[in-house]
């Protein structure tokens, strides 16, 4: 397989992929090293992580510049993604023992009898991940995963499998078993023969397209399926901000990492009162962004990743345009080799267009001007997507009442594309199904066992009764 820079299209590695033989001896081996993995004490699996953790540290400029030259993300964005990882691994390191551990529910000391619960984990998992944010994506699943006992078969995306190999070797570094986490390589066909194995739970992170058929072949097989998928994440800008703040946070939010990220803003509404003031001041950060080589420290937006994806924004900016879209940026690719698109800003635009209705994925955003909070939601919740969706507003009790009627899986008050350790990430409709992060992140790769234990042999049968 061959690996191309984004940037320019250069070779920079060829990797031999897998075939379905391949796949089956790899689910083999996970499959018999799992229980050994499983039965060590946790302390063992999490020293592994520390020693994880440190490698990523240690290796750190190494990690940025492959990430770069493969996904094509700026540097200083790529060091960013390292740098939050290691915030991601602090925090199950930390809460791992604690969620993971037994339970008591319930004690009765007349009958001597007390209800427990344990966590178990699922056994053989496959993870199948996206390329936009690899550390960020993959480890919300294999790092709790492997900390809960599981064996994973990790499928980078084929655009990251430079960096999904160098995972798997700082793992192997650390004390991980090669035969408890093990890498697949390749595309759409590797995924799908994953698919067709006997694994306990399928973790999937990409597109909704993928993610229906993905959930089909898991659920066919009662294997746990977990599908984070894309958004169409609105925002909404009421009368009363600081309307140059709000313009360089929700332009941040747009087009960091090119536009690339599952909770990138990809639709604004304005309140009509400052329509006019907030268009002008995001155009003027849009056009401040440096658009340039990835490597070099000062470059803001790189080349889109994947190359099919130019046609879907050049699709929708001639769309947008044939709508009555005013175009005030950007608004095609740029010269050159490699997959470059200007940083594109449409106002006046609606939701016939597909700019509005269609996840993007790259730097291209629509702003939309509204007469009050009711059309904003409206609109806001006009999507079969639900990601995220943020309001800024000084107003929290109106920040509140909007966020509360927002169909999504998270929202954010004066701030937006962000993602926490500490909280749950999830999605509704189109956005998927299941959990990663927080607590209820770690729980996910495991199964409840309920104990009911008698603490004296002897109870009676009417005791054995379920009640
Ligand atoms: P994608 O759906 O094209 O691919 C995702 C993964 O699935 C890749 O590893 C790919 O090789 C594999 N795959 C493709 N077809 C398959 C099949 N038939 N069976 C099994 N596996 C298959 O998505 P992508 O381009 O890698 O990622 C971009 C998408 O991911 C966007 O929609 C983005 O919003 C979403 N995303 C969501 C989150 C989230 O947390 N919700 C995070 C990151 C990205």
């Amino acid at each position: 397989m061959k690996i191309l820079n984004p940037a320019t299209h250069a070779l920079i590695a060829e990797v031999t992929e897998d075939g379905a033989g391949s796949v089956r001896a790899k689910y083999a081996r996970a499959r018999a090293a799992q229980p050994a993995w499983a039965a060590l004490p946790i302390k063992k699996r999490l020293d592994a992580i520390r020693a994880f953790r440190a490698r990523i540290t240690d290796m750190q400029a190494t990690l940025a510049r492959t990430l770069t030259l493969e996904v094509g993300k700026p540097i200083r964005q790529s060091r960013n993604e390292l740098n939050g990882f290691l915030g991601r691994i602090d925090f199950f390191l930390a809460e791992a023992p604690r969620t993971l551990r037994e339970q008591k529910v319930h004690a009765d000391a007349k009958q001597n009898l007390e209800e427990r619960v344990s966590h178990e984990p699922l056994g053989v998992i496959a993870n199948i991940s996206a390329w936009n944010y690899p550390y960020f994506v993959g480890g919300n699943v294999f790092i709790p995963a492997l900390i809960a006992g599981n064996a994973v078969l990790y499928k980078p995306s084929e655009y990251a499998t430079l960096t999904g190999l160098h995972i798997a070797a700082m793992l192997y570094e650390s004390g991980v078993p090669i035969d408890v986490f093990i890498p697949v390589v390749g595309g759409p066909a590797i995924g799908a023969a994953l698919l067709r194995l006997a694994v306990d739970g399928v973790f999937f992170t990409g597109s909704y397209a993928t993610g229906a058929k993905v959930g089909a072949a898991a659920g066919r097989r009662m294997a746990k399926v977990q599908l984070e998928l894309g958004g169409k994440d609105p925002i909404y800008v009421c009368d009363d901000v600081d309307v140059k703040a709000a313009a360089s946070g929700i332009a941040d939010g747009a087009f960091y990492n090119t536009g690339q990220s599952c909770c990138s803003v990809e639709r604004v509404y304005v309140h009509q009162k400052i329509y006019d003031a907030f268009v002008d001041a995001f155009v003027a950060e849009v056009k401040g962004f440096k658009v340039g080589d990835p490597l070099d420290e000062s470059s803001y937006i790189g080349p889109v990743t994947r190359r099919p994806q130019l046609d879907v924004l050049r699709r929708q900016v001639a769309d947008a345009k044939r709508k009555g879209a005013t175009l005030l940026a950007g608004g095609g690719s740029l010269k050159g080799k490699g997959n470059w698109f200007e940083p594109t800003v449409f106002a006046n635009v609606d939701h016939r267009m597909s700019l509005m209705k269609d996840e993007s994925f790259g730097p291209v955003i629509g702003i939309q001007k509204v007469t009050d909070d009711a059309q904003a939601i409206a609109l806001m919740n006009d999507t079969e997507y639900g990601l995220t969706a943020g309001v800024y507003t000084r107003d929290e009790k109106r920040a509140r009442r909007i966020l509360g009627q927002v169909h999504s899986g998270s929202v954010y008050w004066n701030c937006c594309d962000r993602v926490s350790p500490r909280l749950p990430w999830t999605g509704v409709g189109h956005s998927g199904i299941g959990v990663t992060l927080g607590t209820q992140g770690i729980e996910t790769f495991t199964r409840p066992k309920a104990w009911h234990v008698a603490l004296e042999s002897g109870l009676t049968p009417m005791h054995c009764r379920y009640h």
